[in-house]
């Protein structure tokens, strides 16, 4: 019985992960959860997984359940890590989006908890710090992200040494037919419309920008300990094949499914083991008849050529480029800027903050709070 906590159970990924423990009620014990604003099933879950302790953001909304379940030791506000130090578990599920799942993440390593990771943005921030600890601490980083998801099966079982490269497939998201003037007059509900893949908002829009395809470069890095020259991206429409390694033989090796997350969810949380999928079913080739690849072109999409450059700068930059683009991708949900211009606040921000050493997860937060709050007071001068 493996032991679970799940963070972000309300959204796409922690919804899916929710099924796979109902799934096996043997395997897994869900001992707490956190959710964002949504708290609409929160009462619920409780009832049904009967968890240790929950988070929710909102304090108030927390003062209405506590009389509700006595039972439960219940969080909020900045108290995702103290939720994280109160449980015990085997393996921290964390499905948060942006920034705020880097501490829990620091929280649950330094507890010697394994880490189920979707939230790429703990990587992409912190990933010297984390892997350094996970590494000391010996505690396994299983990726549900499906790229990283089928790069780790496609390694399983062979040498490290003998990996020539890894390639990251890329569907281009919602506006991978369209030229960059065309890109002008994109509206939101076009972005979040993805032809693939059904996710969260966030992710969405960083798929439109390719700048989810950034992050996970220097994801990738960091899981894999690879070399970002031995990194490669290549533009698949079909979402298919899911990512592959070419072997210093030149074999290749890739992984290939529908383009569903409950395969990556379920594997990083029964790892080793390939379980019954259920709801799932083949994937049939015949049907689909022909795959294509191309080469993804940086003039098109600056943001994947820029999370090399940040990627390679490493320090400050990875932050910079990150907290650039969470508050970018919220000022366009909001209707306040163009779906160009979050490539400029982002390729801007990347530039005005000059390079530093990062030693610590305090100060990786402190660079991601200031270029956050200069991003937001000053989003209007840097498009103009
Ligand atoms: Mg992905």
């Amino acid at each position: 019985m493996k032991e679970l906590i799940l963070l972000g159970a309300s959204g796409s990924i922690g919804v899916q992960s929710l099924d796979v423990i109902r799934n096996y009620p043997n395997d897994f014990k869900l001992k707490a959860f956190s959710v964002g604003n949504n708290t609409s099933n929160v009462a619920s879950l409780i009832k049904e997984f009967k968890p240790q302790a929950v988070y929710m953001l909102d304090n108030n909304i927390v003062e209405t359940f506590k009389a509700q379940f006595l039972e439960v030791a219940f969080f909020s506000g900045d108290q995702l890590d103290a939720l994280i130090n109160f449980v015990d578990a085997d393996l921290l599920v964390n499905a948060v989006v942006g920034i705020a799942g880097l501490k829990p993440t620091w929280a649950a390593i330094n507890k010697s908890m394994h880490i189920a990771l979707a939230n790429k943005e703990t990587l992409v921030a912190g990933g010297d710090l984390i892997m350094n600890l996970a590494k000391s601490k010996n505690v396994n980083i299983y990726p549900i992200d499906s790229e990283h998801s089928a790069i780790w099966q496609c390694l399983l079982g062979s040498d490290k040494k003998a990996v020539k490269s890894i390639t990251l497939t890329a569907s281009g998201g919602s506006f991978r037919d369209l030229d960059r003037q065309q890109l002008a007059n994109v509206t939101k509900a076009d972005a979040l419309n993805h032809p693939n893949w059904s996710m969260g908002a966030k992710i969405t829009i960083d798929s439109a920008t390719m700048m989810n395809k950034g992050l996970e470069i220097i994801e990738a890095h960091y899981l894999f300990d690879i070399d970002y020259d031995n990194i490669d991206v290549i533009l698949h429409k079909q979402s298919i094949v899911h990512s592959y390694v070419e072997f210093i033989d030149y074999s290749i090796i890739a992984q290939l499914g529908k383009a569903d997350m409950r395969q990556p969810i379920q594997f990083a949380l029964t790892y080793p083991r390939h379980l019954k999928l259920f709801g799932g079913s083949s994937l049939d080739l015949k049907s689909i008849a022909s795959l294509t690849f191309e080469e993804v072109d940086f003039k098109r999409f600056p943001l994947v050529k820029l999370a090399y450059e940040v990627g390679r700068a490493k320090g400050s930059k990875p932050i910079v480029m990150n907290a650039a683009n969470e508050v970018a991708v919220n000022l366009f949900l909001n209707d306040k800027i163009s779906f160009n211009d979050i490539e400029t606040i982002i390729i801007k921000t990347v530039d005005k903050y000059k390079l530093e050493d990062v030693a610590s997860i305090n100060r990786v937060l402190q660079i991601n709070d200031e270029v956050k709050k200069d991003v937001f007071n000053n989003y209007l001068s840097i498009i103009s």
